[in-house]
């Protein structure tokens, strides 16, 4: 094979973008297929945080993918905002995990056996850094180099810097096929506008992804996972850094707001905002940080994560699938890991050097 003068990706979501911009950089004719608006699933859905820390429960490979995608954050949000003119949004004010019962401190401080770039901080030093946190908490987990951007203004600057650029972008057109040439390879995607060629796709459609591949006889076992959130105004401010405890966090944005995030709910397709739900989540944060209580509802919503069985993403080739990669199933992580998937794709697709080993979420693995 050689590198690609043309490559069509299916899903517009902050993946498929990521991988896009890093290959229309380079020249490379690429166009975006997404069945809706771009950017509007479960990318613009997402809290934001860059947790690489925050969101990893044991070292391994996909921790190290987390911190290279977390280390490249500030230079690539600058770059999308020098070709924009659209800041991200980008907030270094670092998350606290916080321990409201013994169960999870005994999990949180056993993070700190593997764990860089966390600290343990008594009741006190979190109240020293959150003098609004509840006094029900029984220490935490500083993550200073955990992150945030707010993922709407993420989107504006991503796409802005796909269009700036010469992306295609073809929205409200929904992949209906992967086409295949004489020799089984992919070759293109049938839509309702007629085939699209390429030298090469890449599948990266979220929780859609599946259902894709499924008609070639791939197996690639992928469910979503709903979650619900709220956008609040509070009267004073309740918080300068993350509070994150098992079940709810609270995202203090740049504009004043809070995002209150996030339930986990296996549902299927189903996105619908449920009121109870929105009510528990109000109160659970109202419980940690009890400025909230009275602050003025913005908004709510709920977007679905690309959730895999064993929680790790499909990134790289299959042999059943000359001419596609996958790019799908972040989970609970897609926005931090935009920039490293983006970059390790569009490297792949190019023939270029690895920047990092995707052998662990190959997707051959759920095919034996
Ligand atoms: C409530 C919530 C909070 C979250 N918080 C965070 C967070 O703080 N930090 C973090 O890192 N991650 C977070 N996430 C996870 C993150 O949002 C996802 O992992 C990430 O958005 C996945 O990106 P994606 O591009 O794969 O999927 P999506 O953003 O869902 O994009 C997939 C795209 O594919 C398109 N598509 C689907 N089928 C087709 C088709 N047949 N043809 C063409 N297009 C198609 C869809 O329309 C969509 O635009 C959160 C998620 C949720 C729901």
């Amino acid at each position: 094979l050689n590198r690609p003068s043309s490559v069509i990706i299916i899903g517009g979501g902050i993946i498929g973008c990521s991988i896009a911009y890093e290959l229309i950089k380079q020249g490379i004719r690429t166009t975006v297929v997404d069945k809706g608006a771009l950017l509007s699933e479960a990318t613009t859905a997402a809290a934001g945080m860059l947790g690489a820390q925050a969101e990893t429960h044991s070292p391994g490979p996909f921790y190290e993918l987390c911190k290279l995608s977390q280390r490249m954050y500030a230079d690539w949000t600058e770059e999308l905002e020098a070709a924009s003119g659209i800041s991200s949004q980008y907030r270094s004010n670092g998350i606290i995990r916080a321990a409201l019962t013994e169960e999870d401190e005994a999990e949180l401080q056993s993070r700190l056996n593997w764990m860089d770039g966390a600290e343990w901080l008594s009741p006190a030093e979190v109240r020293q850094l959150e003098p609004g946190v509840t006094s029900q908490i029984r220490g935490g987990l500083h993550f200073a180099q955990d992150h945030q951007i707010h993922p709407v203004h993420l989107a504006g600057a991503l796409r802005a810097a796909l269009i700036r650029y010469g992306c295609v972008l073809k929205e409200w057109l929904p992949a209906m096929e992967l086409l295949t040439g004489s020799d089984g390879a992919i070759i293109g995607v049938r839509t309702a506008e007629g085939p699209l060629y390429a030298d090469q796709v890449v599948l990266a459609a979220g929780a859609w992804s599946a259902s894709l591949v499924e008609p070639l006889g791939i197996q690639l076992p992928m469910f979503p996972v709903k979650g619900q959130c709220i956008s609040v105004r509070p009267r004073t401010a309740a918080n300068t850094h993350t509070v994150f405890v098992k079940g709810c966090y609270a995202v203090p944005k740049l504009d004043g707001t809070v995002l209150i995030g996030a339930t986990q709910v296996e549902a299927g397709f189903d996105k619908r905002a449920a009121i109870e739900v929105i009510g528990e989540l109000f109160q659970s944060a109202v419980q940690l940080l009890p400025a909230l209580a009275g602050a003025e509802l913005v908004s709510t919503w709920a977007g679905l994560r690309p959730g895999t069985p064993d929680g790790l993403p499909y990134l790289g080739r299959l042999s059943a699938a000359s001419g596609l990669a996958f790019a799908a199933g972040h989970y609970r992580n897609g926005i931090l890991l935009g920039p490293v998937t983006g970059k390790a794709i569009a490297g792949l697709l190019m023939k270029q050097p690895a920047i990092i080993d995707l052998a662990p979420f190959t997707p051959e693995r759920v095919q034996r």
